[in-house]
């Protein structure tokens, strides 16, 4: 079988949209016919080289479909089920998956560094029948991606797939930072640092997790009056000042405290401090953004004093069999917004454009609309 694929052939290049030949199906594998994919950042660092990966390369991890064909042994989802892709497919029995750690599945983290499905396998060639790697068991950025069985999640039919895409990456993360890894308590107090598609997902979180305060900073004030619509009951834009004075208004905001909890959702060093010291002393941070894996950072390092507890999280403690149906139901309920988190459509040829309007600051989400 061909199929149509966003090929990344070289670091700092563009796409080349060609044919590419799918291999056998392995017992656990699942086809899904994709209709959506998201552009997230995560993608652009690939193909910008500040996250090395070996090329060529089929990125994309926020898919939607539905399931054409499964291998023999899979028996979580059927042909014809809608799916949203999840990027972080787990074996359910290693040491980190049995100590209830599934991002850290050691299968997944040594094949899926390797361009290489949970198995260590790839199932796509080249025209010329060279080896074209596998984006995090993912690769949606193509009409058709084969998937580890569990990195298919069924979600309700009624759910549209350019909006179920979203479910797979930024809003599982951004939600499942406050709801899952933070566990915001009814009532608290939260701030959240920089309001991109995870951040303005945090801000739904915490709603969600009925917090009393929810302090919203970027340096937009599109992003920030989306975040107001999104749940967000207090802004801190440019007109507020520093960093420093932004801090200072998040205590003042809270009897002089600082925030029960605190989320870095923009990436740098600048926002990082932002979160110890808008942080109040016992409170929580959660780290989301990223810089470079090589570059260092530095802290004031009374900041972080206070017994203050910080977590790193990837995918906000995602447990997608869980999640994503809850997610999606909470979007059908009208609970959990997606649309206003959608600012371009493209087609699959153009996909270079998302990603240049991406680097210009211009976007939340781009879905490639995949056509067949
Ligand atoms: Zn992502
Ligand atoms: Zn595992």
């Amino acid at each position: 079988m061909r199929f149509r694929a966003a090929v990344l052939h070289r670091s700092g290049g563009r796409h080349v949209v060609e044919e590419v030949t799918l291999q056998p199906l392995a017992p656990t594998d699942v086809l899904v016919r994709l209709h959506a994919s998201g552009l997230c950042h995560t993608d652009l660092e690939v193909i910008d080289g500040s996250l090395p990966y070996p090329l060529p390369i089929v990125l994309g991890h926020e898919g939607a479909g539905v399931v054409e064909r499964v291998g023999e042994a899979v028996a979580l989802v059927r042909p014809g089920d809608h799916v949203v892709c999840s990027w972080n497919p787990h074996c359910g029995h290693c040491f980190y998956c049995e100590r209830d750690q599934p991002i850290l599945c050691e299968p997944f983290t040594r094949h899926q560094p390797a361009g290489r499905l949970l198995d260590g396998g790839s199932r796509y060639r080249l025209g010329d029948g060279r080896t074209l790697h596998h984006f995090s068991t993912t690769s949606t950025h193509a009409q058709y991606t084969v998937v580890p069985e569990s990195g298919a999640i069924a979600v309700p039919r009624e759910l549209p797939f350019d909006r179920a895409c979203l479910i797979g990456c930024g809003v599982m993360t951004g939600v499942g930072a406050a709801c899952r890894m933070a566990r915001v308590e009814a009532g608290a107090s939260v701030v959240v640092i920089g309001c991109g598609a995870v951040g303005l997902n945090v801000v739904q979180g915490a709603r969600l997790q009925q917090a009393d305060l929810v302090i919203a900073i970027d340096r937009d004030p599109a992003r920030l009056e989306l975040a107001r619509a999104l749940g967000a009951t207090h802004l801190l834009g440019p007109a507020d000042g520093d960093a420093a004075a932004q801090a200072a208004a998040v205590k003042a905001l809270t009897a002089g405290r600082g925030a029960d909890h605190a989320f870095e959702c923009a990436g740098g060093e600048a926002p990082l401090q932002l979160m110890y010291d808008a942080m109040r002393p016992g409170g929580q941070g959660v780290i989301l953004g990223k810089v470079a894996v090589d570059r260092r950072v530095s802290l004031r390092f009374g900041s972080m004093m206070g017994e203050k507890r910080t977590i790193r999280s990837s995918y906000g403690g995602a447990r997608p069999r869980r999640d994503f149906p809850w997610l999606a139901r909470l979007y059908l309920d009208g609970r959990l917004k997606l649309d206003e988190l959608i600012t371009g459509r493209l087609p699959l040829e153009r996909i270079d454009e998302g990603f240049d309007a991406m680097r210009a600051g211009r976007t939340l989400r781009t879905v490639l609309e995949i056509a067949h």
